[in-house]
This record gives structure tokens, C-alpha cells and sequence, in this order.
């Protein structure tokens, strides 16, 4: 039976940078996670990496209305969700570089709701706010925070409030969700 010193749980970026320090130091550190699709944990697999991606895009979209008032004459077309879906899942294939695992499909529907209730006010919840929004849902934030991002400094939430406001994000603080129901009306 193999024996280590140091084993390493999890192979989030909490665990591969463990697993990399100890290496580092001359330790032989296996790094063990409970299933390939979690390689990465939830940074690379349904947090940090897919949304900035999905961001990525929706920030184009505002740019581009930035830039055509300036005079550029650009057409956009719409979001195909489906498309940006499968580049996302490409580009976590190749952030996983030599290591081997399989990807898991991000949970989302094929067509953008026409609108979107996004509930909590933190940076998670503001990032898909901010995304859906820019590609045309109505889009409403309700938090039981006072204000959004309550973690941030008050003058941070300001500016985002103040943002959110111009770009037609509704904001609801303080305030608590009692029910929830889905209508698929989607586009
Ligand atoms: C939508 C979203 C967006 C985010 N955006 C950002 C961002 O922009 N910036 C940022 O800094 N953070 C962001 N985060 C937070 C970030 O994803 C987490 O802070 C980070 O993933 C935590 O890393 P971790 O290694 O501690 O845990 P995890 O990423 O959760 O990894 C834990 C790993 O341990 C494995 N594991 C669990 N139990 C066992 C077991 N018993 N045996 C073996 N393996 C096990 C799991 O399979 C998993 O792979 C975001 C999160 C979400 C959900």
C-alpha cells in the first residue's frame, strides 16, 4: 500500500494550490476528487470561469451600444445561448490543460427568458443580473440585504446601484422572495 505524507481533498483551486505548494516543497501529494466532472471544482466547472465568459459577452453587447453612438454603424443580431454554451464548455476543456476530466454541461435552457427574477443581491447574483439584462430580459434583482453587494464597501453598491438604474435592472433590498412560480416563456 502507498503511503503519503500529505493527500489532498478536492480539486477545487483550494486543493490544486495546496497540492502545488506541497509539491513545491518536494512532497509526493496526490489530489483526489470525488469525480472527474469536479475537477476544478466549482471555480473552473460552474462559477468563476463560465460566468466571466458569459460576461464577457455581455459586455460587448453594451460596448457595442456605446460605440454605435459614437458613430460606428454594427448590427447586432442576438445571442445564441446554445453557441456561447458550447464555446464555454470548450474553453474549460482547455483551461484543464493536461489534467484529465470530463466537463459538465452548465444548466441553462437554449432560449434567453424574456424575463428573469434573480434573487440575493451579492456579486454572484449581480453577474447574472448584469448578463441577462444585457441581452435584452427584463431583469429584477430582490435581496434581503439593504443594499446590493453587501459584503463591498457602501460606495461600491452606490455606483452598481446607480448602473443597474441606467441600464433598466430593477432592484428590490430589503426584501424577501414568499413564492416563486416559472412561466417558460422564453425567446
Ligand atoms: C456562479 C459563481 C461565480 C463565482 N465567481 C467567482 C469569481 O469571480 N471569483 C472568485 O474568486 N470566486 C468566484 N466564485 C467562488 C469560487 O467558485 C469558489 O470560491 C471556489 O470554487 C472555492 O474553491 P474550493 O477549492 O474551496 O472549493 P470547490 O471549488 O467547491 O472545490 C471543492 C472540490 O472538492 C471536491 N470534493 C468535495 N468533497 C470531496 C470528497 N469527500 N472527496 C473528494 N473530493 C471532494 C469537489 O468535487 C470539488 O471539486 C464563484 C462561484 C459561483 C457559484
Amino acid at each position: 500500500m502507498k503511503q503519503y505524507e500529505v493527500v489532498v481533498l478536492g480539486a477545487g483551486p483550494g486543493g490544486y494550490q495546496t497540492a502545488l505548494e506541497f509539491g513545491k516543497l518536494g512532497a509526493r501529494t496526490p489530489l483526489i476528487d470525488k469525480s472527474k466532472e469536479k475537477v476544478g471544482g466549482v471555480c473552473l466547472n460552474l462559477g468563476c470561469v463560465p460566468t466571466k465568459n458569459y460576461l464577457e459577452s455581455a459586455v460587448l453587447v453594451s460596448r457595442l451600444e456605446h460605440f454605435k453612438s459614437s458613430g460606428l454603424r454594427l448590427d447586432y443580431n442576438g445571442l445564441n445561448l446554445g453557441t456561447l454554451k458550447e464555446k464555454t464548455s470548450a474553453l474549460i476543456t482547455e483551461i484543464r490543460g493536461g489534467v484529465l476530466w470530463m466537463k459538465k454541461p452548465l444548466r441553462s435552457t437554449e432560449r434567453l427568458l424574456v424575463s428573469k427574477a434573480i434573487v440575493g443581491a451579492g456579486a454572484i447574483a449581480c453577474e447574472f443580473a448584469t448578463f441577462f439584462n444585457s441581452f435584452g430580459a427584463r431583469t429584477i434583482i430582490v435581496g434581503r440585504s439593504p443594499r446590493l453587494l453587501p459584503n463591498e464597501d457602501e460606495d461600491v453598491s452606490k455606483a452598481l446601484a446607480r448602473v443597474f438604474k441606467r441600464s433598466g435592472v430593477e432592484v428590490f433590498t430589503s426584501a424577501t422572495v414568499a413564492q416563486t412560480k416559472t412561466e417558460w416563456n422564453c425567446r
